[in-house]
Order: C-alpha cells, then structure tokens, then sequence
C-alpha cells in the first residue's frame, strides 16, 4: 500500500499504545514518520526500528506537547528531519481519574495541559507548514467519553469535548487552505490507560458495548490512516467513532 507515499507525518504521543499503531499504519502506507514521545525514549526508539525494519522511514522526537517551546521545537524538529509536513495526528493523551468532589485542580490541570492545550500548541505550530502541503491532514484523538461523558472522569470528559470543538473550529478556519481536520472517538482499547480496569469495570463497560469487546489499538489506527489519506479529502470536522457501537448518533 503506498497511498501516502512521500507524505511527511508527525505523531504525538508515538511511543506507546494507539499513537505507536498510528505511527506504523501510516509508515506501511509510505508516509515518513516523526514519531513524538515525552517520558518514553526507548519506546519511540523501537517504534522507529520497527518501521525501518519494514523498509519504511521514521524517526523520534522528543518533547512534552503541554509545553509551548518543547511543542514549537518537536514540530520544527519534525519539519527539519521530513523535509516538509502533510500531516499531524495531535494523539498524546493522558488520565488522571477521580471523582469530582475528590478531584485536584493539579489533575484537572494536567489532563487539560496534556489532551487540549497540547493539540492546540503543537497544531498551531504545524498549521503554516500544513497549509503549504498539497493534502494537510490532522487528526485529533478524542474519546467516546468525550461525547457520552463518564463518572470519575471529569476532567477527561472535558478535555476530550474541548477536542471536538477544536477540531471544528479549526476544520472551517483551515478549510480554505484545503487542510482537513477531523477527530477519531475510541471506545475501549486495550493500552496502558486502560490497564489498570478492574474486572468488575470490563464487565460494566462490556455491557454497554455492542460488539462485546474491548479492541486493540491496530483497530484504531486505519480508520486514522484513511482520514490522512486521499480517499478522505471530502472529509472535515467530523468525528469517527471507533468504539464497538458504543455510542450511535
Ligand atoms: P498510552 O498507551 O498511555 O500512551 C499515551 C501516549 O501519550 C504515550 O506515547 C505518551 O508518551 C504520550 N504522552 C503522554 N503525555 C505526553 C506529553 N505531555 N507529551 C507528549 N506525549 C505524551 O495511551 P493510549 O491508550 O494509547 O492513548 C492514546 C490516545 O488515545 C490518548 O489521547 C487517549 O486519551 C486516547 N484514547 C484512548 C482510549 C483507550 O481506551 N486506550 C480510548 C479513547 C481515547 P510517553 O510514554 O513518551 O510519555
């Protein structure tokens, strides 16, 4: 598959989890990969050497997205190191779980900092070299918690939604420039953020699932890398609900 042969792409959060799915469903359609990580060196590093390994092309780069300088410094060490940038999928994304009465506004902050502030630094720092590409794509990983909202997960819920608005709004600011913006919405997926559900709370969450399963994050990644690619240059401002039938609208 090549249909995103010579596209330059940078994701957040690369080193673990859906965003390393993402990094190498993209890399196998051809792309170039910037792979992002903060607190993961060593997982970047092996997602790049998977990607070599396959014959494509990628490399890391560090730095937190919450962060102003470190995020305008990761999308102009991934701009230098590709040659250009096409594509940014804002996916690095934390929790800091709790109910509302206990909850600190240290992990209202952060989850905020991370999930929101983050996609909005590191998009507008990506937005003047998206606009010079002939296909600019960015794709936002939001959540089904975003949309249906979940106890305990308050701060979650709130960044995730700010997520869908962001990618609306920036989807008709950018809609000129031919630049899609659109937000993917998973359910459940297996990944060091889910890790730690007991059995009771799989049961709970299974129940409500439709098709009856949590998914994995390769499960999560085409629908990302069709979004990036030619087939989807129709589509902006949506959001791709990648969850088991979770949530229907
Ligand atoms: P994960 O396995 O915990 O991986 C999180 C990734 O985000 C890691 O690569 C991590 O990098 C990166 N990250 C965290 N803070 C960062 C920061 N400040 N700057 C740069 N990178 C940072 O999580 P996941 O389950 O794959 O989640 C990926 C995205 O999908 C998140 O946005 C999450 O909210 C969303 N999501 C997940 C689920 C699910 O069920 N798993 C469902 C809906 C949505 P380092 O390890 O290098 O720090």
């Amino acid at each position: 598959m090549t249909e995103l042969q010579g596209r330059k792409a940078l994701v957040t959060g690369g080193s673990r989890g859906i965003g390393r799915s993402i990094c190498l469903a993209l890399a196998e359609k051809g792309a170039h990969v910037a792979v992002n990580y903060h607190s993961s060196p060593d997982g970047a590093k092996a997602v790049v050497e998977e990607i070599e390994a396959a014959g494509g092309s990628a490399v890391a780069v560090g730095g937190d997205v919450a962060d102003p300088d470190a995020a305008q410094s990761l999308v102009k060490q991934a701009h230098e190191a590709l040659g250009g940038l096409d594509i940014l999928v804002n996916n690095a994304g934390i929790t800091r779980d709790g109910l509302l009465m206990r909850m600190s506004t240290d992990d209202w902050d952060a989850v905020h900092h991370t999930n929101l502030r983050g996609a909005f630094l590191v998009t507008k720092a990506a937005t003047r070299h998206l606009m010079r590409s002939e296909q600019g794509r960015v794709v936002n990983i939001t959540s089904v918690v975003g949309v249906m909202g979940n106890a305990g997960q308050a701060n979650y819920a709130a960044a995730k939604a700010g997520l869908i608005g962001f990618s609306k709004a920036v989807a008709r600011e950018l809609a000129s420039r031919k630049v899609t913006v659109n937000a993917v919405a998973p359910g459940f997926i297996e990944t060091d953020i889910t890790a730690d559900l007991t059995d009771e709370q799989v049961e709970g969450v299974l129940a409500q699932i439709p098709l009856q399963r949590l998914a994995g994050p390769d499960e999560v990644a085409p629908v990302v890398a069709f979004l990036c690619g030619p087939g989807a240059g129709y589509i902006t401002g949506q959001t791709i609900h990648v969850d088991g039938g979770l949530v229907m609208s």
